[in-house]
């Protein structure tokens, strides 16, 4: 039995990860296609392939590659001479990101209608990852923006809540974590990713709040016990991305960076802690 066994941690050590699908999601204008192209680019840079373009007006799907020096969940390197660091160098590891316009109409049409499919399939090839919502940290002052965007990702996590909701009477689902890629830290009037993250929270704690408003209002007009839920479930609290992990179990992370700027040091580090964030749900 002993090659066997071998034979299979060796295959699982070399090949991709199965299901290693990654949903771009955020407003138009947060970086996303200019994400995707650095990405793109870096990757046929690692392999020498040249790549297309593609416009924002539909979604592609594009294989990039995790630099190997960047640590995945299964595979986290001691030393430079770890031997699965050599490996991760001959064989880096490829996931594959789907980019989704973010413009008003197409948004709902696209973006969340992407992710009800993906984060339902079962088929491993497609099966959803992570989910990786881009906003732009300097347009966030604008009130009509903060709102655009909380509300945007206020139904991108509900949507989780409910699969995640569903998924446990029968089989147990994997979760799908959320990286709130805080995006254009090089502008000097970007907020910070702390800032970031309290404002979206605040935000939706107040779309949460209207939205039960308008349901007890609903249900007493008409007697009937709503079934819509509520972000987070608990609403005698206020709302936090910790409200949700704790309750729900859907993890949100919130991590600044830049696709753009003079900031980097050197070709795409502004988005290292992104593919160290994909790295590690892998
Ligand atoms: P999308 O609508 O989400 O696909 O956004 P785009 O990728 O088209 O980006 C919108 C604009 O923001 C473009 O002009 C980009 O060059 C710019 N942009 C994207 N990322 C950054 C960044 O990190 N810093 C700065 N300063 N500009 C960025």
């Amino acid at each position: 039995g002993v090659p066997i066994a071998l034979h299979i941690f060796f295959f699982q050590a070399v090949a991709s990860p199965p299901s290693s699908n990654f949903l771009l999601l955020g407003p138009s204008g947060a970086g996303k296609t200019a994400f995707t192209t650095l990405l793109e680019a870096k990757s046929s840079l690692a392999s020498n392939k040249s790549h297309g373009t593609h416009t924002s007006q539909q979604s592609t799907f594009v294989t990039v590659t995790l630099p190997p020096t960047v640590p995945t969940g299964s595979n986290r390197y001691r030393s430079d001479n770890d031997p699965s660091l050599k490996e991760a160098i001959r064989n880096p590891i490829k996931y594959r990101v789907r980019d989704t316009p973010g413009h008003g109409k197409l948004r709902l049409s696209q973006g969340i209608s992407e992710l009800q499919t993906m984060s339902q399939s079962k088929d491993i090839k497609t099966r959803l990852r992570g989910v990786v919502f881009m906003v732009d940290t300097a347009a966030l002052v604008d009130e009509a923006t903060l709102r655009d965007t909380a509300t945007y990702l206020h139904d991108v996590l509900l949507l989780l809540q409910k699969r995640a909701k569903n998924g446990s009477s029968s089989k147990r689902t994997t979760d799908i974590p959320v990286l709130v890629a805080a995006n254009k830290q090089d502008l000097f009037t970007a907020l910070p990713p702390g800032v970031v993250r309290e404002k979206l929270e605040a935000e939706i704690d107040r779309i949460r709040k209207s939205k039960s408003k308008g349901l007890l209002d609903a249900s007493a007009d008409t007697g009937l016990e709503d079934e819509e839920e509520i972000l987070g479930n608990n609403e005698h609290e206020t709302f936090s991305f910790k409200l949700l992990e704790h309750e729900v179990g859907i993890k949100v992370d919130v991590v600044g960076g830049a696709v753009k700027g003079d900031l980097q040091e050197e070709f795409g580090s502004g988005v290292r802690r992104w593919e160290e964030w994909v790295g590690m749900c892998l």
